[in-house]
């Protein structure tokens, strides 16, 4: 399992030079000094596709309607305009009342365009707070009465918020909603309409989903006027450049098989998904005692606990994350060299979201599978879906023929509620305002 040599579709310097050697391209140079230089810090040299196409409408106010995934550059495509714009234009911004308001699905892509506005703003004096749910509002007030230019929020933290008088939305300039089809999926639909309400009609509005299908479109049209259209179809399709891998194996011998990859050469920074939450803690006690350091998030986990686990996965201090599928969404690091899925997902689509974590910006990557008896009719509805057999490797100490022969259906209420909805769907992903609280 040699990690293949990276191929950079986003050419960025390897390491993070001084800035003052680095020399920028492209739509990098329309922008403020200031911005440039936190850009090259970075480490970036010229604009990706998307930033290029974006970037120049969106420094003329023009509204967007952007196709286009995660991976490809988008954050800094919307985020390099919209700081520019602050900054050109600056004003203090009143206690609660934010120029610019960015709505995201998760908690977690939340924060990481909270980080893409402090990276790319340190430069500048503009003011940013991210809010979202699952965590004392306090500090998120705190900030927002210091008055902040830009507002990173979930729907349903942002609106619980407003109901309490704590963020005005009519000095709003600019409103941007990010993974669109995501906060469809997840039923936020009623929230995005209410704060639509709120917002100026004279605005900037930028409207970004991975897919835009003909509903999509409809609804975007509710929100933006005369928009440019942008659509991203990466370089290369994110299943394409991973070297997928499926290994059959009995259910109790799931673990001593990850143990034993996780041992190989050439794996470096891993994710690991399973179906439930008590199987990700399991599987990181499994990782502890094997010497392997490793952390789980999801959902029943607290915020401070994820956003540790994050960080240290992130800085490399944690080599595995073990991830439900709701804990990973809008997951960004840049150097994960193999997903595993201990678990295969019950939808075939959620196999594409999760090895495409690996592979990011064009770098190519390993996904491996795990598959056991239960698992075989997941396995057939991916390869439906990719129109392509997933390879299998045979060889390894813990291959199961029962497992590669299994024509077993679907296991009965795998990973559902008694409503029969996918678990993964209902608890974490119900917009947390109107979630009933319950005590710790
Ligand atoms: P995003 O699609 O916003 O999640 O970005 C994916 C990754 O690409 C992030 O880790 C960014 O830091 C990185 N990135 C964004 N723009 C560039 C660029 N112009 N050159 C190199 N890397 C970039």
């Amino acid at each position: 399992m040699q990690k293949k040599q990276t191929q950079e579709s986003c050419p960025r310097t390897s390491d993070k030079r001084s800035d003052s050697q680095l020399q920028l391209e492209g739509v990098f140079v329309d922008l403020d000094p200031r911005i440039q230089r936190a850009v090259a810090a970075e480490g970036y040299v010229s604009p990706t596709p998307i930033q290029e196409q974006c970037i120049p409408h969106l420094l003329e106010g023009r509204d967007l309607l952007g196709s286009a995934q995660t991976g490809t550059g988008k954050t800094a495509a919307f985020s390099l305009p919209l700081l520019e714009r602050l900054a050109t234009r600056s004003r203090r911004p009143a206690k609660g009342t934010p120029r610019a308001l960015i709505m995201a699905p998760t908690r977690e892509l939340a924060a990481q365009i909270g980080e893409s506005i402090r990276t790319y703003g340190r430069f500048l004096s503009i003011s940013h707070t991210v809010v979202f749910g699952g965590v004392n509002q306090f500090s998120q007030v705190k900030a927002l009465n210091r008055g902040v230019d830009v507002l990173v929020a979930t729907p349903g933290r942002l609106l619980d918020l407003m109901g309490q008088g704590h963020i005005h939305l009519e000095q709003v300039e600019v409103f941007i909603l990010d993974e669109v089809d995501r906060m469809l999926d997840m039923g936020f639909l009623p929230d995005i309409k209410r704060v639509l309400q709120k917002v100026p009609t004279d605005r900037q509005t930028l409207f970004f989903s991975a897919t835009l299908p003909p509903k999509m479109v409809t609804l975007a049209h509710s929100m933006v006027r005369d928009p440019v259209r942008v659509t991203i179809t990466p370089d290369k399709p994110a299943v394409e450049s991973i070297d997928q891998k499926v290994l059959f194996v009995g259910k109790k011998n799931k673990d001593a098989l990850l143990v034993s990859l996780l041992k190989e050469q050439g794996v470096g920074k891993v994710l690991v998904f399973t179906q439930m939450k008590h199987a990700a803690n399991k599987v990181t006690e499994k990782l502890a005692a094997a010497g392997i350091r490793g952390a789980a998030i999801h959902g029943n986990k607290s915020q401070s606990a994820r956003t540790r686990a994050l960080d240290g996965f992130r800085s490399g201090r944690i080599r595995v994350l073990v991830a439900t599928d709701v804990a990973a969404r809008g997951l960004d690091v840049d150097d994960i060299t193999h997903v595993i899925n201990y678990d295969l997902p019950m939808e075939a689509e959620t196999y594409v979201h999760r090895i495409g974590r690996t592979a990011r910006a064009g770098a190519d990557g390993d996904a491996i599978s795990f598959c056991c008896a239960e698992d075989r009719s997941f396995l057939r509805d991916i390869e439906k879906l990719l129109g392509q057999p997933v390879p299998a490797q045979m060889e390894h100490a813990y291959h199961c023929n029962d497992s590669f022969h299994s024509t077993l259906p679907a296991p009965k209420n795998f990973g559902r509620g008694r409503s029969g909805r996918p678990r993964n769907r209902s608890n974490a992903a119900r917009p947390s305002h109107r979630r009933p609280r319950r005590r710790r």
